[in-house]
């Protein structure tokens, strides 16, 4: 509200009370212009109020709340039900135009500005983060792996005479299914083993590249993975992509919330060729499953030509969970959450091995894994199935858990892995378990998760009948 209206309503509750409101108003007021002209994440976080606030003045901006609109088109943000109305914050023309995704939309000024804050504060968040080498970025309403597939075909577009894929192998269907369905064709190079770790085969690499890298559209590494495995070599794998002119494309699914793998990204940009990244929201910002970050250290470059390609509008809601809660969290509360994650993978890593030793099971050291654990399952009862540890410790609520074993030939994506899971062929520890510290989790979830695993490690080696699965407690094993 205007100031002379506030003070005007001083006649009615009196002038010095008045004044008082408008104070609060104003510094609420304050808040907004300040992100609008800083376009920062505020260093604390935003009170419920400021953000309803906003959030309605953004509304009022969109034609589909003009009072005595009248609206003759065939998409004037029309909504019926009142839930979904409420779960969109009265927001209904999403994101972008036909003909560019990240084009501001005339008839929804509100949600654009939206969508435009929202690079500003994800770049900053990336900042917080560690990662100080990228230029632009889009949220886009899709999950990781569409993303992938979406990166892809944008560089194969540049590329149309380019096939290959060179994949450092990473046993994660999402990745060969993206590349799958961009109907490119994966060149796997398995890791290889490294004490207990499994790192990028950068020989390989770069064999492949010296022998066709002109049919090779990039060379795909990812930075966020199950343990053994350790993050790809990004920096050696930059190097080797500025000396063969090829594409290096990274998958940092949730590789943002460690600043390890953020300085390694800076540094493989530094001294080498990055083109562009992919991040999850879910898993990187705690928000729910549905967006994801395209990104890279150039403007006017591939992030651009995806905003283009992407053919038509697209949903607002992957943008406005992020954009609030960038705002609800706040650069300090960012800046915590990073901290305690950090803490909690040295606690685990920790306290997990005084559980394991007592079973004659350790951690399999991943020094390139700081998110990430797998512990040896190497001691079990004769003739006890792994998996059944699996299901067990799902049906006491331990979600997350994830056991590998030996297993057959498997097809994915039109290639066959043996082992597939373990990310190699023959894997010196198999089975084994891994467990990670992501973002939002607790110490005390740690604490109840040791306590469990104690109690069925501890079943399982004096009664191992009694943790076989009665019924179908395969059905209870965690999906993937
Ligand atoms: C989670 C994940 C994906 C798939 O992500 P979606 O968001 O489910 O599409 C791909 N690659 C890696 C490494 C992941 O961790």
């Amino acid at each position: 509200m205007e100031k002379d209206l506030i003070l005007k309503s001083g006649d009615i509750v009196g002038k010095s009370y008045a004044e008082l409101g408008y104070q609060s108003l104003r510094s609420l007021g304050n808040e907004i212009k300040e992100l609008i002209d800083q376009r920062k994440i505020p260093k604390e976080p935003w009170q419920n109020v400021t953000i309803k606030i906003f959030l309605a003045q953004i509304a009022a901006m969109d034609s589909n709340n003009y009072k005595n609109n009248c609206g003759v088109g065939e998409r004037e943000g029309r909504i019926y039900s009142e839930f979904v109305r409420e779960r969109n914050f009265d927001l209904a023309h999403g994101i972008g135009r036909s003909g560019d995704v990240n084009a501001i939309q005339p008839k929804a000024i509100g949600s654009s500005l939206v969508v435009q804050l929202t690079k500003f504060l994800t770049l900053h968040a990336f900042k917080i983060m560690g990662l100080n080498c990228i230029k632009d970025a889009l949220v886009l309403p899709l999950a990781t792996g569409m993303s992938l597939s979406l990166t892809l075909l944008t560089l194969k577009d540049q590329y149309p005479e380019r096939e290959y894929v060179i994949f450092s192998r990473i046993d994660q269907k999402t990745c060969l299914k993206a590349i799958k369905t961009a109907n490119l064709t994966p060149i796997v190079v398995d890791p290889i083993e490294d004490g207990d770790e499994l790192i990028t085969d950068v020989e390989q690499i770069e064999k492949i590249l010296d022998e066709r890298s002109s049919e090779i559209l990039c060379v795909y590494c990812t930075t966020s993975c199950f343990a053994p495995r350790g993050y790809d070599k990004i920096i050696e794998v930059a190097q080797l992509c500025k000396k063969y002119e090829t594409p290096h494309f990274i998958n940092n699914a949730y590789g943002l919330q460690c600043g390890r793998v953020s300085n390694d990204i800076n540094l493989a940009v530094k001294k080498g060729r990055v083109d562009v990244l992919i991040s999850s929201t879910d898993k990187n910002f705690m928000v729910p499953v549905g967006g994801s970050i395209i990104y890279g250290p150039k403007k006017k470059d591939i992030v651009e030509k995806v905003n283009k390609n992407y053919p038509g509008r697209a949903s607002g809601s992957a943008v406005i969970d992020l954009f609030l809660t960038l705002l609800q969290m706040g650069e300090d509360n960012l800046r915590a959450l990073l901290k305690e994650r950090k803490e909690n993978f040295k606690y685990l890593f920790e306290n997990i091995q005084t559980v394991l030793e007592k079973y004659g099971e350790r951690v399999l050291i991943s020094k390139n894994n700081k998110i990430s654990m797998a512990c040896t399952l190497k001691n079990l009862p004769d003739g006890y199935d792994p998996t059944f540890f699996g299901s067990y410790m799902f049906s006491r609520r331990v979600s997350g858990l994830r056991v590998l074993k030996a297993g057959p030939e498997k097809e994915v994506g039109g290639v066959k892995f043996k082992n597939y899971g373990s990310h190699s062929d023959n894997y010196s520890h198999l089975p084994f378990f891994t467990v990670a510290a992501a973002i939002g989790g607790t110490q005390k979830e740690i604490d109840v998760f040791l306590k469990r695993l104690d109690e069925a490690l501890a079943k399982i080696h004096s009664k191992p009948d009694h943790v076989e699965p009665e019924e179908s407690k395969e059905d209870c094993k965690e999906p993937n």
